[in-house]
């Protein structure tokens, strides 16, 4: 199979009515109308293969989580995700991959209507790279550098099933489906960015570990934060866990695709409302506070200090 049948075989798996792409595959360019108000929200994200997802995962889950991070991105500006881009680098022109490889993309990008509208195509090292754009309104936009001192913090969903299945595969242990579900095919939380419209301050989604991405948001809005550990929301693999690792894996496992933001106290009845109204659970976990850094604290009020290396981030607290 060559380049273009590989082109021809993706237009054709992909191909969705949009009345909005006025010319999708096929042309040098995708031509896409954006309806007059709304602000056009992108972002991209490269999986490499061994650094991203193991060597040898699915190719399903592949390119499920290829689209995956980006709306995870989308979810956290509460954009509305409506096109992608898919720039494909393949080792070798196999067809059942690539065959696998859509069904993964498209089950997800279908679950959002999300339409491919282009993308691009090379041999090369196993690399895949995403492009996602959507639509938000511009007074609804979820940043970053906006949260307060005083603010409730938040996540959605739970934390660290993405890094116990990740541990797991490498010590060769057997990994409940569920665990991984949770790495290779992670869910967005688009309904639940959508919803922090008007009561988050500012929101960031998670993929790098809580305290990394924390660490970001507090870094861009000029605040510090509390983290009560024992209120990080854990799975029931995850609660069997001694306390040490279960925070450990919450706080600096990656890949969990959760949403992190805060919240004025004032706002805490229209958060409250939104959880009854969204499947989706949320968990406060801690508060933002005025001076920086982050510091964790037991259930006792302890200051614990994880003990990895990521843990750097916490250097400057008086944890140290
Ligand atoms: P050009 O050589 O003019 O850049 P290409 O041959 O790379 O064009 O692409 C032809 C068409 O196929 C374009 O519409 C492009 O967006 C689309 N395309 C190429 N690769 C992919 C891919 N992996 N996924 C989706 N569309 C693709
Ligand atoms: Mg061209």
């Amino acid at each position: 199979m060559a380049e273009d049948d590989l082109i021809s075989l993706i237009a054709e798996s992909t191909n969705r009515a949009a009345s909005d792409v006025l010319i999708g595959i096929g042309d040098d360019a995708a031509v896409i109308d954006v309806p007059p108000g709304k602000s056009l929200v992108t972002c991209t994200d490269t999986l490499v293969a061994g650094v991203h997802f193991p060597d040898g995962a699915p190719a399903h889950s592949i390119g499920f989580k290829s689209l995956a991070v980006n709306l995870s991105d989308m979810a956290a500006m509460a954009a509305k995700p409506r096109w992608a881009q898919l720039s494909l680098t393949l080792p070798t022109m196999d067809e059942p991959w690539v065959r696998d490889f859509l069904a993964g993309f498209m089950v997800l990008a279908d679950r959002y209507n999300v339409i491919l509208v282009g993308g691009d195509t090379c041999a090369g090292p196993l690399s895949i790279t995403v492009q996602a754009m959507g639509l938000a309104d511009r007074d609804k936009l979820l940043t970053r550098g906006t949260a307060k001192a005083g603010d409730l913090l938040a996540v959605s969903g739970e934390l660290g099933d993405a890094a116990l299945a990740l541990m797991l595969l490498r010590g060769g242990q057997s990994v409940h489906s569920q665990l991984l579900q949770r790495l290779h095919e992670p869910e967005p939380r688009l309904r639940v960015g959508s919803a922090l419209a008007g009561i988050a301050s500012s929101c960031i989604d998670i993929s790098d570990g809580l305290a990394l991405d924390l660490e970001r948001l507090l870094r861009s809005s000029g605040c510090g934060a509390r983290v009560d550990l024992e209120k990080l929301p854990a799975s029931k693999h995850l609660e069997k866990l001694p306390d040490a690792q279960r925070w450990e894996l919450q706080m600096t496992g990656g890949d969990d695709y959760e949403l992190c933001f805060s919240v004025p106290p004032k706002r805490l009845p229209l958060l409250e409302n939104m959880i009854r109204t969204t499947a989706v659970p949320v968990s406060i976990i801690g508060e933002v506070t005025a001076s920086a850094g982050i510091n964790c604290y037991d259930e006792n009020g302890t200051v614990i200090q994880l003990r990895s290396s990521g843990y750097q981030h916490f250097e400057n607290t008086d944890a140290s």
